[in-house]
């Protein structure tokens, strides 16, 4: 039976295990030796060459789940990405990136592409037409991020992926949102899936790391650049990841059929102005995210009425926490305008749909209706102490 018939479930449990042959134990053994031997061995293995037994295994399990050929493992979500970056731009390139980015990528491309004279340009939006129209003669990458954060908004990927392959280049995405389990961009002609492994992948908030996926060529093209790079992450984590991700089809699963329930309950709350949720009928791209999605994932945005203090709200929550992070199984919630987007200036922010009043909510684990009791519970809190005052 071939992997790729294997089902999700199936692929996140078993795929890329390490036989114990010496005592038939039931999960991987952890190999932490940074030291192997040379003669007569057929790879010469070290850990930052990323051929550790625990790596070379999981990468497999994270290649399957992604149908391509091979996969990395790296020490950070930024770590990946800068590492497939670099791999496949050098001086005088240029690459087109989404303008709704992940924040650290953003800073990344801003702070250091200038240095290493790769040009770069943001889209105006995030329609296949704003991806055309950056395009230059030296472009070398096109990256995007669907759904973005926070505002969850939708890019075609098969259409981006054609408009690349038409004009000869390379296509990278960040999956972290929608995980395998929702979104498999491989599947719509997307070269590079990349991944903070980070979220969903570790999902109990405990561990950092990233990975990328593609076909053999390219990551070998990768490899090249990340051995002298030095990016690699220790075996006793990569273990850890493996145990993550055994249940990262039902957590994920589990997450996002939580997420759906709370974006339509939210919809309809009277101290709630809006929802982005890819998988509600109002969201602009519905259509876009069904014919690409396999689910719409687990995090979600809303904007409180004017006059309902976001960080009073926040701080009566008492089983959801406020978190800088997300994709735990436990719930947390954040506000970008306090946080992810606080150096941008109140107009700056506005500019790009990120108001005082919003939210972003990662949907954990927990049972709906202790959430949105949760919810209701604070709300009443803000909504008498405004009363009051
Ligand atoms: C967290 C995150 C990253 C960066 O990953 P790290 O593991 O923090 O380096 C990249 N992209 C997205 C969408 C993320 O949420």
């Amino acid at each position: 039976m071939s992997k790729k018939e294997f089902g999700l479930n199936t692929i996140c449990t078993h795929v890329g295990e390490i036989g114990d042959e010496q005592f038939k134990g039931a999960v991987s053994p952890i190999y932490m030796a940074s030291s192997y031997a040379f003669l007569d061995v057929d790879v010469k293995r070290y850990p930052r060459y990323f051929n550790t037994p625990n790596q070379e295994h999981l990468a497999k399990k994270v290649a399957a789940l992604e149908r391509t050929e091979s996969a990395m493992i790296f020490a950070s979500g930024m770590a990946a990405i800068s590492h497939m970056f670099l791999a496949f731009l050098k001086s005088g390139d240029h690459i087109v990136v989404q303008n709704t980015l992940y924040g650290g990528a953003s800073n990344f491309i801003r702070e250091e592409f200038p240095k290493l004279k790769i040009e770069f340009t943001f889209t105006d939006g995030y329609d296949v037409k704003d991806f055309e129209a950056a395009i230059q003669p030296n472009t070398k990458l096109i990256h995007i991020e669907t759904p973005s954060n926070p505002l969850l908004t939708i890019t075609d990927i098969k259409g981006v992926s054609n408009l690349a392959r038409s004009k000869g280049i390379i296509t990278s995405i960040d999956n972290t949102f929608a995980t395998p389990i929702n979104q498999r961009p491989a599947d719509f002609g997307i070269d590079l899936i990349m991944h903070s492994a980070t979220k969903y992948f570790g999902g109990h908030s405990d561990i950092c790391a990233g990975a990328v996926a593609a076909s053999e060529e390219h990551i070998k093209r990768i490899w090249n650049i990340s051995k002298n790079l030095g990016g690699s992450l220790s075996d006793f984590t990569v273990w850890m990841l493996e145990r993550s991700m055994k249940t990262m089809g039902l957590r994920v699963k589990t997450q996002t059929r939580a997420a759906k329930k709370m974006a339509r309950w939210l919809e309809s709350h009277k101290a709630i102005k809006k929802v982005y949720y890819p998988g509600l009928k109002s969201h602009p791209q519905y259509e876009l995210a069904k014919s690409q999605m396999r689910g719409y994932g687990a995090m979600l945005s809303f904007e409180l009425m004017d006059g309902v203090d976001s960080v009073a709200f926040q701080k009566a929550l008492q089983l959801i926490k406020p978190s800088m992070s997300l994709a735990g199984i436990e719930s947390t919630m954040l506000n970008p305008a306090k946080t992810s987007h606080a150096l941008l200036s109140q107009k700056e922010r506005e500019d790009i749909g990120i108001g005082d009043g919003l939210i972003r909510f990662s949907v954990g684990i927990e049972a709906v209706r202790d959430l949105k009791a949760d919810i209701e519970q604070a709300m009443e809190k803000v909504m008498n102490s405004r009363q009051e005052a």
